[in-house]
């Protein structure tokens, strides 16, 4: 436990929630690792989009992918994930991500933000603010009633500090009849320690 990853307390979460047949959306593929839980996770009959700006992301993630066999289930997208309706919407299989019940709730099981810069990467490439806002607010009306969003939210020297504002304020405002908001902390590490949080639609 001494190196504790913010990352793992949402794989709990996420272990615990995605079951064959599921669909789901990593949002920040970076080097594949969420993308790589959710496809084992959601198995043969699941489905997984992954979104990512950077070629360099998204030929690591195939890569993985590929190297673990699940490539079948799942289709990446070199694109940003505040294009996820519009991207899903127009890729056959992906469509079905877009689907409604009755009620109107949708049909994703889990999404995952995982915001930042690809480790070792470009920070001028890190997620931004406007962007991430438009893209989990796409991702609550993706989700199907229980389904929840997933996201670890990184700030310090240069980057992070705009966007990790924008998220907590946004987060705090939900309806909270619509959905649960949980976040976590690193209560007794100093400077600015990564925040791991949890949506859960009601
Ligand atoms: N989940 C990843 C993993 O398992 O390795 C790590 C993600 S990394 C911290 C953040 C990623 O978000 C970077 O690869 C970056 O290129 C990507 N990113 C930045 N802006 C984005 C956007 N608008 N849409 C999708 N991905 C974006």
């Amino acid at each position: 436990m001494e190196n504790y990853q913010i990352t793992q307390w949402c794989h709990r979460f996420i272990e615990e929630q995605v079951k064959d047949g599921d669909y789901c959306i990593d949002a920040t593929c970076g080097n594949g690792h969420d993308t790589l839980l959710l496809c084992r996770l959601a198995g043969s009959d699941g489905l997984t989009a992954g979104f990512d700006i950077q070629e360099q992301a998204v030929e690591k993630t195939k890569e993985r992918l590929r190297e673990a066999g699940v490539e079948e289930k799942v289709r990446i997208f070199c694109c940003g994930h505040e294009k996820m309706r519009e991207q899903l919407a127009e890729d056959p299989d992906c469509r079905k991500m877009l689907e409604k019940t009755q009620d109107g709730y949708g049909s994703v099981s889990c999404v995952v933000f995982n915001f930042g810069y690809l480790p070792g990467g470009a920070h001028d490439l890190a997620t931004k603010a406007q962007t991430s806002l438009e893209a989990v607010e796409q991702s609550l009306e993706l989700l199907k009633k229980g389904g929840i969003i997933s996201l670890c939210i990184y700030s310090g020297k240069d980057s992070g500090f705009e966007e990790k504002e924008a998220l907590m304020e946004y987060l705090k405002g939900l309806d909270s009849k619509k959905y649960l908001v949980i976040m976590s902390s690193y209560y007794n590490r100093p400077n600015h320690p990564p925040v791991p949080g949890l949506i859960i639609r009601l």
